[in-house]
């Protein structure tokens, strides 16, 4: 299949891109800079042009920004979006979060339709973040599943950050379900909603400083920041990067996947447990780790939501990773940036 995957420099990204190649499949990716697409191809030097390479997308939130790399010969078969800010680091969660996410999703969905009518299967990366309710605190009676909204407003986004990043992803992902039940497109959509995903990065594309949003906490642990006190988990379900984005490439090639939401977690952790890990297989770190009387980082003494991730499980047949072998290969790929 020939497939454009937008973001080839994200984290997620990187691995979905990785899976493709090893299915045979043939991608362009987009980046925003010349300088990461040709690391890409770089660190790909085995695979040619017509396998692998790169168009430039600067700002997802430009009107009409995928109008061109939508189109491509041999045509593009399916679109996988991954691109959407992911960080906290914001002063103004209209411009920033929202516009990127929303007018990055339904832009991209308009191309498609406009000019390569050839695709019939875009997957989207969504999140947990468009199915939690975060206003329910822990919520221990719930078990979260697709069918599941985020009921996140307008005038809430915009409170802080961090609901303006939830809010992205729960309006973007409303708006792709919405444009294909009123434009019926040729095309079916499948949409990926990951709780924090955890995993090796690629060393071509990164640094210890420049570290993508979710992996921030394995670094500070081993850095020494959770020595003294271990900080809260916030989120306490997670899944494994390479789990994920062999999921979104079978949701690609899957007939059964189509018009779908697929809700992916492997299951719980805590940031206590991150740390008992990274002790237990990297004991030159150990001055820096919390011991097992270090406050902090603990699953919350009333309960928690359940989960029910019985769909992926059953419909793209995935089975997940342990937190273990997960925490082990994300600190061995930082100790090669640096750690
Ligand atoms: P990264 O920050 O590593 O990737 C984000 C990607 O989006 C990068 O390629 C980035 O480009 C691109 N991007 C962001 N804003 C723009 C913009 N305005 N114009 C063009 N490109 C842009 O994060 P992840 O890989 O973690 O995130 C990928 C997707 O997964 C996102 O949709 C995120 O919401 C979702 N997700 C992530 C989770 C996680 O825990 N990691 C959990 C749930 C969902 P550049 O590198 O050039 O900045």
């Amino acid at each position: 299949t020939r497939v454009l995957l937008t973001g080839g420099s994200g984290f997620i990204a990187a691995h979905v891109l990785e899976i493709l190649l090893q299915h045979g499949h043939s991608v362009v990716t987009t980046v925003r800079t010349e300088e990461k697409g040709n690391k890409i191809l770089s660190a790909h030097s085995s695979y040619g042009k017509d396998q692998l390479d790169f168009v430039i997308v600067e700002d997802i939130a430009q009107e009409g920004a995928f109008d061109k790399a939508v189109v491509s010969d041999p045509p593009f078969e399916a679109v996988i979006h991954t691109a959407s800010p992911f960080h906290f680091n914001v002063t103004d969660v209209q411009k920033q979060l929202l516009d990127p996410a929303i007018i990055g999703t339904t832009g991209v969905l308009r191309s498609i339709k406009k000019s390569a009518p050839s695709v019939k299967r875009v997957v989207i990366t969504s999140s947990f973040a468009s199915i939690i309710d975060a206003f329910k605190g822990n919520w221990p009676e719930h078990t979260y599943d697709e069918s599941d909204w985020n009921p996140i407003t307008k005038e809430q986004a915009t409170d802080n950050p961090a609901n303006g990043y939830r809010a992205s992803k729960t309006f973007a992902e409303r708006a792709a379900w919405d444009f294909i039940e009123q434009e019926k497109p040729n095309f079916s959509l499948a949409t990926m909603c990951p709780p924090l995903v955890l995993g090796p990065i690629v060393h071509y594309l990164n640094s210890l400083e420049g570290l993508n949003t979710s992996n921030q906490r394995v670094r500070d642990i081993v850095q020494g920041k959770a020595k003294t006190e271990i900080p809260p988990t916030g989120t306490y379900i997670w899944v494994d990067v390479r789990d994920l984005a062999l999921c979104h490439v079978l949701a690609m090639e899957k007939d059964q996947a189509a018009n779908k939401r697929f809700f992916i977690t492997a299951g719980y952790f805590s940031n206590k447990e991150i740390a008992e890990i990274v002790g237990k297989h990297y004991p030159q770190y150990k001055e820096g780790l919390p011991t097992s009387s270090t406050p902090g980082g603990d699953y919350p003494e009333g309960g928690l939501y359940k989960y029910n991730n019985e769909r992926v499980r059953k419909v793209l047949g995935i089975e997940f990773r342990s937190l273990e072998e997960s925490i082990v290969d994300t600190v061995k790929s930082l100790q090669a940036v640096g750690a």
